[in-house]
């Protein structure tokens, strides 16, 4: 059997860090098992529901390097769930209830002054016909519930383990609002049984939904599909990231210099039982996945450790991979800085110390001038910046960072940055000497 999988997001808003890795997690299923991946677009909210997120979505998927073998919108599919909801209704599992949310609020707060969990009562069924036309004819139109099934519901889930609920204490879910529109646990239900999805793999804010779709599944005469549910990513607090994850959209992390195969390498093993590694193609992402791995326990999203990786990831990047990312970069200039940086656009800022002008930091003026007239002529070349200095700290006996720092300092107007060995032959003689006389340049 070649495994199906889909990612389904809502677009209601900009992905983030959790809906990303769920989608790389199915993506890397999928490629793992040489099966396929669909992108569905929960989209039938049409109040919430904006193209800008549709958009957004697509690139940011794109950006991960996470394409689509088939893609398609719950919008565009209104007729499958009308037709689904006809075949339950035939079958005796959806019925209409005329409730306002006001009376079902206040049979909620019944239930909860009685220290019962909130079900829905099922006064509904009760309706006779003759009810149900007189609802009708003052203006009610109904929504429609599922009519669960009592017993037990079990999976077996890949990252939970075997679950098990009981669908007595569970309560009929509405699966088609009075308006007609059909909610996301039948249009979610349909869609997996039509595309022939093997694996939902999802957020573990969905186990909740599944036993109720497992019944849906069933009724509709369908076969169930496997489920695995992550846990969700909590912040460094231990807190969800609900509140944080506008600054954690995937196009925030993008335009701060975040790239793709860092942030995939991290989201693929967060909160497995394997290192996080730094990967080179989704396809070694891919051979390694295996679902089994992945923890029970909510993982703690470490902001630092992802940037580290994206700094190991930028060090080992060739010059062609960034070229036309930085305006004006050339080799030289990236070989001998991208080993300190964090961020490719981060090496604008060198292109600027290289080619100046520049004000220097001057912390000894005397000292500089000395240094400048020490300065050898050239040509330089990685080995330059070692002999001038063996040759300054010989003339003042300065060692160690009161030598070096000033010169950096002068040089480079910064405190830190990539070896001197390898910028000083960039910067050359004259800006050198005219830096290190207090000289713009
Ligand atoms: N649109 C749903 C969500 O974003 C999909 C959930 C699912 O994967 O079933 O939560």
């Amino acid at each position: 059997m070649t495994p199906r999988v889909r990612f389904a997001p809502s677009p209601t808003g900009f992905l983030h860090l959790g809906n990303a890795r769920a989608a790389l997690v199915n993506w890397l299923f999928a490629r793992h098992h040489g099966g396929s991946f669909l992108l569905r677009l929960d989209d039938t909210d049409r109040e919430r529901s904006r193209e800008k997120f549709v958009a957004a979505i697509e690139a940011d998927l794109r950006w991960l390097g996470l394409g689509w073998d088939e893609r398609a919108r719950q919008s565009e599919r209104l007729a499958h769930y009308a037709a689904a909801a006809e075949a339950l209704r035939a079958g005796g599992r959806l019925y209409p209830c005329y409730e306002t949310e006001t009376e079902l609020a206040l049979k909620r707060r019944a239930q909860q002054a009685q220290g019962l969990p909130p079900r829905y009562d099922r006064a509904a069924l009760a309706l006779s016909a003759e009810d149900r036309y007189a609802l009708e004819a003052a203006g009610h139109k109904p929504h429609w519930r599922f009519r669960l099934r009592d017993g037990e519901v079990h999976w077996d889930d890949l990252v939970q383990g075997g679950k098990t609920f009981q669908a007595q204490h569970l309560s009929d879910p509405v699966l088609v609002r009075h308006d007609g529109l059909p909610l996301y646990t039948l249009s979610s239900v349909v869609d997996d049984l039509a595309f022939g999805i093997t694996h939902v793999i999802r957020g573990e804010d969905h186990v909740s939904n599944t036993a109720v779709q497992i019944q849906i599944t069933q009724a509709l005469g369908g076969a169930v599909p496997t489920y695995a549910h992550l846990p969700l990513l909590i912040d460094a607090e231990g807190k969800g990231l609900s509140k944080r994850l506008g600054s954690l959209s995937l196009g925030e992390l993008k335009a701060q210099g975040l790239e793709p195969m860092a942030l995939a390498s991290y989201l693929a093993k967060l909160g497995t039982a394997d290192a996080i590694q730094l990967r080179g193609r989704l396809d070694d992402l891919a051979a390694e996945l295996d679902l089994v791995r992945f923890n029970r326990a909510q993982p703690r999203l470490d902001e630092q450790e992802l940037w580290q990786l994206n700094a190991r990831h930028v060090h080992g990047l060739p010059f062609e991979a960034v070229a036309a990312r930085v305006s004006g970069l050339d080799a030289a200039l990236w070989e001998a800085v991208r080993g300190n940086l964090v961020r490719v656009e981060e090496a604008a800022e060198w292109l600027l110390v290289r080619d100046g002008p520049l004000a220097p930091v001057i912390e000894d003026a005397a000292f500089c001038a000395e240094a400048a007239a020490l300065l050898p002529a050239e040509p330089y070349d990685a080995g330059t910046w070692r002999q001038w200095t063996a040759t300054v700290q010989a003339a003042t006996g300065r060692k160690g960072r009161a030598l070096f720092h000033p010169l950096r300092l002068a040089l480079t107007a910064r405190e830190s940055g990539p070896e001197m060995a390898a910028l000083l032959p960039l910067i050359g003689r004259v800006k050198a000497e005219r830096r290190l006389k207090g000289e713009k340049a």
